[in-house]
């Protein structure tokens, strides 16, 4: 209700507003669209979300298969609104699940969870307040609800299930959980209900064994796009460990406060990686699986809460967490397959805004992995995907077309937000450089690895290659007019090509093939591109398509209004962006809103945020109006 004096200046007025506006208590409307707007502060749907639920409150079974960050928990969550009873929400991350049921509660709703992390009395209270229907949302772990399944939840009046992660259920996934195996008997015990699975990641295999595992009824599948626009994708090849840790501190320089992750593949190199950085006055931490549970909860939790800028950490890291404001990612390594990488990279910019993303990789990993592999189960299997992973490393052509279509959708247009479309390859007749890398090796008996042949080709004058003997070679110095690094660059060309190879096992030497052969005959000719300018790449900013339209967005309202919420979050001991997600901050920083309805207008802000925090959030910005 709006009080409106007219008499009164219109500052006055806007304080007015702030006070005897905030919405009155109302009997929640059940429908989708005003749920959506009045508890989770959003305007529209993204695209299938509305079908999903329409398709659960009519009572039938779905499987949805959406990126991160694409917005599935919304898929049951509503529904769980409008029903009476309660949902049981089955997920094996025991820390998102505590975030999802705070995230719920900063909403107005009644959620609680059941895992291992609780203690008897807490497990007690959820017990009572569950059968006495006071809860809305109720999280439990695969291994709780086995065991509570035929005691108190028997008697909850369930109206619905989702079960969260559902491609751990799968042997053909790649985070099978056996505990997941006993869902199907609980399906069965609740023949009424309906079911919903959702999961980041399946291929048409695991689809198929998922459905049937969890014993899902005429479930209808829905495929959201995997295209996350607002990421950027970036990949650099064969960069030496030093200069690779040159790059990462100046692009974490750029990125000054900002979150971000990297990924590495030992964890000897996520402690390497952090104390560098850490030198240098950043503000990070190392995780893997080698530390004890009390030091990973505390790593993460100071991540979330933005206490710790920068994490490094073995892929162990992220699974369970919903930060929204993660700005970058960058791997360290090759990712083991493709997706594991989009997932991986999918933990940046869960809010829709702009977020970069960096893969380096060198073919050691590559040959690493495929030894791993080696060893392994699904030995096969993994190696393909290993393999893939490398193709699209290599790629020259627009990097989102490939890795959509690894996942079954095809762009029609480059995206215009990744590294080859920024700088596309210019291609050339590339026949006498390699000639001469070629002779190169050839005069060298094959025995000599890439710096070798590119200090014989440059001509240089040093110890190894006066020790070889190849100062004399006719090939020495043929190739002075090329750079050192341009040279890296053409021969891992000729490798990916299959003119040369390169021996892992005979210390790196490169080796013709019987193409190599071809083309050092002058009986065939090949093309090469000219290498990528990493200058060029520092400099350039990213292009983002189809970023939700955000006016100028002031960056000193922007730095207060983190502050307060940083505040808030303290008192009210939850992650900062549970009180308000980046994207909604920024949208404050912009709009300006002073009274309640320009405040509720704000994209993320419910009934509930507007009632807590709104009074807060709008001094701030008064105060910031009058002094600007
Ligand atoms: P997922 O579970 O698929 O990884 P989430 O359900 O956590 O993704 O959603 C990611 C983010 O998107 C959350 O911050 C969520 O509040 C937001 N979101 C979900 N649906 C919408 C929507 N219709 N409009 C705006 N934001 C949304
Ligand atoms: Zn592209």
């Amino acid at each position: 209700m709006k009080t409106t004096i007219s008499h009164l200046p219109q500052e006055k007025q806007d304080e007015l507003n702030r006070i005897v506006t905030v919405p009155e208590e109302t009997p929640m409307d059940k429908n989708p669209q005003t749920l959506l707007k009045n508890v989770f502060g959003y305007d529209e749907f993204r695209p299938l979300q509305q079908e999903i639920i329409d398709r659960t409150l009519a009572g039938k079974d779905s499987f949805v298969l959406m990126p991160t960050g694409g917005g599935k928990s919304m898929c049951f969550q509503i529904p769980a609104l409008c029903f009476d009873g309660i949902t049981i929400v089955v997920s094996p991350l025991i820390s998102l699940m505590k975030d999802q049921v705070q995230a719920l509660q900063s909403h107005g709703i009644k959620a609680a969870f059941f895992n291992s992390s609780i203690s008897p009395q807490e497990e007690n209270d959820v017990i009572t307040q569950a059968t006495k229907g006071e809860i809305k949302l109720l999280y439990l772990s695969p291994e709780k609800l086995i065991s509570v399944r035929n005691t108190w939840l028997q008697d909850l009046d369930i109206k619905l299930v989702a079960i969260d992660e559902a491609h751990c259920v799968s042997m053909w996934g790649h985070d099978f959980r056996p505990e997941y195996t006993q869902l199907k008997v609980f399906r069965n015990s609740l023949p009424k209900v309906p079911f919903l699975a959702l999961t980041a990641t399946a291929d048409k295999s695991a689809r198929k064994d998922i459905e049937a595992q969890l014993g899902l009824k005429d479930s209808k599948l829905f495929i959201s796009s995997f295209d996350r626009e607002n990421l950027s994708i970036e990949v650099r090849g064969q960069v030496a460990k030093k200069k690779k840790l040159q790059e990462i501190e100046q692009f974490i320089e750029r990125k000054k406060n900002e979150s971000g992750i990297i990924y590495c593949l030992s964890r000897k190199n996520t402690e390497e990686v952090a104390d560098y950085l850490k030198e240098d006055g950043h503000s990070v931490a190392f995780y893997h699986a080698g530390m004890n549970t009390e030091d990973r909860e505390r790593v993460q939790t100071e991540f979330i809460n933005d206490d710790t800028k920068i994490i490094v950490a073995t892929i162990a890291f992220g699974m369970g967490i919903d930060k929204s404001n993660v700005r970058w990612v960058i791997h360290y390594n090759l990712p083991k397959n493709l997706e594991g990488y989009y997932q991986e990279i999918g933990r940046a910019g869960r809010d829709g805004l702009p977020s970069e993303t960096v893969l380096y990789y060198n073919m050691r990993d590559f040959v690493l992995y495929s030894q791993f592999a080696d060893d392994g189960a699904n030995s096969t299997m993994q190696k393909d995907k290993l393999s893939r992973m490398l193709q699209f490393a290599e790629a020259k052509s627009c990097r989102r077309k490939i890795l959509l279509s690894y996942f079954g959708e095809h762009l029609t247009q480059d995206c215009g937000n990744c590294d080859v479309c920024h700088n596309p390859p210019k291609a050339f007749d590339g026949t006498l450089l390699a000639q001469k890398a070629l002779s190169g090796i050839a005069r060298m008996q094959e025995k000599e690895g890439i710096t070798m042949l590119i200090n014989v080709l440059r001509g240089s004058n040093n110890a190894e290659v006066n020790a070889g003997g190849y100062l004399q070679l006719k090939t020495y110095g043929v190739g002075k007019d090329v750079s050192f690094y341009d040279w890296r660059d053409y021969i891992i060309q000729l490798a990916n090509q299959g003119l040369i190879e390169i021996m892992y096992s005979e210390g790196s030497a490169l080796k013709i093939s019987p193409i190599g052969r071809k083309v050092l005959k002058g009986e065939q000719s090949i093309k090469m591109t000219l290498p990528i300018i990493a200058k060029e790449k520092n400099s350039r900013k990213p292009k983002v398509m189809k970023v939700v339209n955000q006016g100028k967005v002031n960056a000193d309202l922007f730095t207060e209004l983190k502050k307060l919420r940083y505040s808030i979050a303290r008192k009210v001991n939850v992650p900062a962006y549970i009180i308000f997600n980046d994207k909604s901050l920024k949208a404050m920083a912009s709009e300006l809103p002073v009274t309640a309805d320009q405040f509720l207008a704000i994209s993320g802000v419910g009934m509930n945020k507007m009632k807590q925090y709104g009074g807060k959030f709008m001094d701030v910005i008064s105060k910031f109006k009058t002094v600007a």
